[in-house]
Formats: C-alpha cells, structure tokens, sequence
C-alpha cells in the first residue's frame, strides 16, 4: 500500500481508484433504475461531492437536471457542529430530488440540509452517499443508497481534502495513526 503526505499528515491508501470505480457505477445503476422514470433532479453538496457526483453522473444513461448547494460543517480534520448553508433553488418543489453527497459523518450537515429541502416541499428526497462512518454520528440520518460503510477513521481524495488540499487524488487515503 502507498503513503502519501498531505500537508503535515501521512496517509495511506485505503479504497483503491478500481474500487472507487466499481462503488461509484454500482450505485449509479442501482439509483437510475429506481428514478429513470421520475424526472428527478440531482443535487450535488460541495465542495467534497464534486469528484463522486462527476463520476456518478457520467454514469447515467438518460439526461438529468441537476443543482449544486454548498453546505460545509468540517474545519482541517474536524467537524465544527456549525453548518454553513446555501440557498436552494425553488425549482425543487414538486420534485424527486437525489442528494449527492460525499461521507455522512456526524450527520449534521444532512440533518440541517434535509430540514430545508424540506421546507421547499419537494415530492421526494432521496440520500445517496458515496461514505458513511456510522459509529461518528451524532444524530440519526437515515441514508437511503451507501456506497461503503467506513470506521471513525479521517479520509482524503475523491474530492475530499486535508485543509483544502488532496481532493483531485483519485483514490481514497486514510490517516495513519
Ligand atoms: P458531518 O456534518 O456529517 O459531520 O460531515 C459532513 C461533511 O464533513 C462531509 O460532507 C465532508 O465534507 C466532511 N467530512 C466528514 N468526514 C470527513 C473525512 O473523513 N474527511 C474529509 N476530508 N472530510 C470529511
């Protein structure tokens, strides 16, 4: 297995750019069987979801709407408990909405998230989550398509970063303790 540095911290890979691959195309398959033909829109959480949502996109057959929100609850290696929220466009309303999103971890942000979507009485919200650490979360959120469970471990690459560095590395990388 191969260690990386990011910034002052050593890595070590931890689901490889094949697995990654084959995790991403799986869940594809499974959620356009279900949503082909519901008009959904997708929604892609940024900044961490960019690399999973372009990949999962990309494996869709059919054209589909999608939308970009920016919520962010994560400071260097932790959560702050403080969600910074964008707004959500009305379009929603009356609509099967898919959130794409990177690693449910406390849950908070998709807790907040899902909260306002709500609000926007779309006909349907569905939560996609490419990681998920169970044993870190803090309120309950329920997930409905997993790409893989993890351990309460700190991860970077596929779009998420160490301080704002290591998104474009294509596997995942776990810290080494
Ligand atoms: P939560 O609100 O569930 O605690 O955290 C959600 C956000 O925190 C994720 O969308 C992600 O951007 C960030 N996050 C959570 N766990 C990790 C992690 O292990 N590594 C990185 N780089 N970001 C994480």
């Amino acid at each position: 297995m191969s260690d990386i540095t990011v910034k002052d911290k050593v890595f070590t890979e931890f689901i490889s750019k094949k697995e990654m691959n084959l995790i991403v195309t799986s869940l594809a398959k499974k959620v356009e069987t279900v949503f082909k033909d519901k008009n959904p829109i997708f929604i892609v959480m940024l900044n961490g979801a960019f690399v999973f949502a372009s990949d999962f996109l990309r494996s869709l057959e059919r054209p589909y709407e999608t939308l970009f929100v920016r919520y962010s609850s994560y400071s260097g290696m932790q959560t702050t408990g403080n969600v910074v929220t964008s707004e959500i466009p009305e379009v929603v309303k009356g609509r099967h909405i898919v959130i794409l999103e990177d690693i449910v971890d406390s849950g908070l942000t998709m807790d907040v998230f899902k909260k306002n979507l709500t609000k926007m009485r779309p006909e349907s919200i569905t939560l996609v989550a490419l990681l998920s650490k169970p044993s870190a979360r803090k309120v309950n959120v329920s997930i409905d398509f997993i790409g893989k469970e993890i351990g309460d471990k700190f991860v970077v690459g596929y779009g998420l970063d160490y301080d704002g560095v290591g998104r474009n590395l294509p596997a995942i990388y776990v810290l080494k303790e």
